[in-house]
């Protein structure tokens, strides 16, 4: 059974890079059937917060990842927060003792800088080379009688290299001369990360690594850990990072990086999901719009792409507005219209004339949050502004006022909103016995009715913007002007 995992650190927030590695390990267990492990590294206990886990939850279940087992819905491998699992990671570091692969040291901060210091002037690399690596039974006692702290290092093999087959890199190797012998538990009693990381996948059964590339280096550790305590080693694929569009590294000066300031900003899960499953993967075509229920379909591991991905916002945000635009109406109408209420423009978000204002609007909308400044655009009558700009300049010479006299007769004596109720063509007969009466036709004549009625030069059709604001108008907020 495939068993993989996305495991944050409880610090922050959800990154679009946490976000994309749990999606990928998702649809590859989903794909082939396996499980997602969501388990919540908070070993550093000063940067982890329970804010921090519940966001980061949160955030996953809102673009729709599901795991099997995880902190919050339990499993037969847990607990699944490593701070609750120390128990389990000092009778692992009893076992390498035990084994002789794993030794305590005394050594003191000083004598450490001390050895490095004399490393770099030998040019040697800055691994640990004390006394405590040979050190006999008695002196270690002698030392533990003294009361003095200690921490315990794992014995690195020396002179062995060390191979793994990635499945997005290829082949990677170490030598182990360039490590130290490093720690696996501090003096005050701490477990070191890579350690738990190692101990957690061998003992969840986690059978594939799918992970962020900048993790590459610590899987040499992570293996060593796995010999020694005799676990099968899982395989390994390390993603490619995701840069901005200037290519460097994607950070908060390019604006929002984290999964909930792109919910706060309107984009929908499906979108993000869509737009995240593609940074570092394709199937093979120029298709560029999934389903989430086709990811999980053709998602494979061999077709991640070992090159960088490009953050591309725009692309999101295309992604975005065609999902959004194939939304049924009905399922686009409350989202609207909750952006409406909250902004101030509508008293009540249930109405005909939401239903008809999200119908218009729908059209033009990128992100949900458009919607505010196309509704405002719809019920404003900016009539002056238009009318001072050089683009209206031709139609105002062109005699606009006559036009603009029409059309308000028209409205005044009651004769627009009867034609208006008259059924689908009722506008289109009126404003065609307008230009017989005013010799217009073509855009002579809808580019002044347009601006005479919606005080603008352009936004959707002309007769289906009227049925709008000819609308029982209670619903719109105090202070909304009308034509
Ligand atoms: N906790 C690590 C992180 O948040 C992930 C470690 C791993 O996937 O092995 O970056």
């Amino acid at each position: 059974e495939v068993r993989v995992r996305f495991a944050p650190s409880p610090t922050g927030y959800l990154h679009v890079g946490g976000a994309r590695t749990a999606l990928f390990n998702w649809l590859y267990a989903s794909n082939v059937g396996g499980k997602l492990i969501l388990r919540v590294e908070d070993t550093d206990l000063s940067r982890s917060t329970k804010e921090s886990e519940n966001a980061v939850l949160e955030d996953l279940k809102w673009l729709g990842i599901k795991w099997a087992e995880g902190p919050d819905i339990g499993g037969s491998h847990g607990p699944y927060r490593q701070s609750e699992r120390t128990d389990i990671y000092k009778k692992y570091v009893n076992q390498l003792v035990e084994q002789g692969l794993a030794y305590p040291c005394f050594c003191t901060d000083e004598e450490l800088a001390q050895m490095k210091l004399e490393a770099e002037k030998k040019k040697l690399p800055p691994v640990y080379r004390g006394k405590w690596a040979t050190a006999s039974q008695e002196e270690v006692e002698a030392e533990k009688a003294k009361g003095t702290p200690y921490c315990y290092r794992f014995r690195v093999p020396k002179n062995e290299l060390v191979t793994i087959q990635d499945l997005i890199r290829g082949e990677v190797s170490w030598n182990t001369d360039n490590l130290g012998d490093f720690v696996l538990l501090r003096s005050n009693g701490q477990p070191v990360y890579n350690f738990c990381v190692a101990v957690d996948d061998a003992l969840m059964k986690i059978t594939h690594v799918i992970r962020a590339e900048e993790h590459l280096p610590n899987t040499l550790r992570q293996v060593l850990i796995y010999e020694a305590l005799g676990f099968p080693t899982p395989i390994f694929g390390h993603v490619s990072l995701i840069l901005a569009p200037d290519k460097s590294k994607l950070s908060k000066r390019h604006g929002a990086t984290s999964v909930g300031e792109f919910r706060q900003e309107g984009y929908l899960p499906e979108a993000m999901l869509n737009f995240l499953a593609l940074l570092g993967w394709n199937d093979g075509t120029e298709q560029e719009l999934f389903t989430t229920e086709e990811l999980q379909q053709k998602f494979s591991l061999d077709r991640i792409t070992k090159s960088a991905a490009v953050f591309d916002k725009t692309k999101l945000s295309w992604m975005n507005g065609q999902i959004l635009r194939a939304l049924p109406d009905e399922q686009l109408e409350p989202m609207v219209a909750e952006r409406w209420l909250a902004s101030g423009l509508l008293k009540r978000a249930d109405s005909p004339f939401v239903k008809a204002a999200a119908h218009i609007c729908k059209k033009s909308l990128e992100l949900v949050t458009d919607g505010e400044e196309e509704l405002r655009g719809l019920l404003l009558y900016p009539l002056e502004d238009t009318l001072a700009s050089d683009r209206a300049k031709p139609v105002v010479e062109d005699n606009f006022k006559e036009v603009a006299e029409a059309v308000l007769q028209a409205h005044d004596s009651g004769e627009l909103a009867s034609a208006l109720e008259s059924g689908a063509d009722g506008f289109k007969k009126w404003i065609k016995a307008v230009g017989k009466a005013q010799g217009r036709k073509g855009k002579r004549l809808f580019m002044p009715v347009r601006i005479a009625m919606t005080g603008g030069m352009e936004g959707p059709d002309v007769g289906e913007l009227l049925a709008l604001l000819n609308m029982e108008q209670d619903d719109v907020a105090d202070g909304v002007k009308f034509v």
